[in-house]
């Protein structure tokens, strides 16, 4: 990987840990004020409770995203950014610059995939 990547992936994920840390991520917000919204029209109480577990769920993705964003950087640190924790492949820079936390190789993520979907499913 060349230098300049590896300096625009690591400038991404930090920006992306302080935007978590400080709960800006913009996933959050804009939907929970229009739950918010709906809440107070429709009046109904299994909303809000539905609207608790949105939260929950979402303040979880983003606890996921943060420990993702950390092992990043840390793996950045040590100098094996960008190695796959399946079969040690390099990952693809293409991959890693549109999504840095990616631990997996395209074919070890699809295979992963796969196996949670079938898993779900039994
Ligand atoms: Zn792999």
């Amino acid at each position: 990987m060349r230098k300049r990547d590896l300096e625009k992936i690591k400038k991404d994920l930090l920006e992306m840990k302080q935007k978590i840390q400080s709960g800006a991520l913009e996933m959050g917000d804009k939907d929970l004020r229009s739950d918010r919204e709906d809440l107070l029209d429709s009046g109904d109480v299994a909303t809000v409770e539905l609207n608790q577990s949105f939260k929950i769920r979402l303040r979880e993705r983003e606890e996921k995203l943060l420990k993702k964003t950390e092992a990043a950087l840390l793996r950045i640190e040590e100098g094996n950014f960008g190695v796959c924790e399946e079969c040690g492949e390099e990952i693809e820079v293409k991959r890693l610059i549109a999504r840095p936390v990616a631990g997996l190789c395209i074919e070890c993520k699809s295979r992963q995939e796969a196996e949670e979907k079938s898993q779900a499913q039994q």
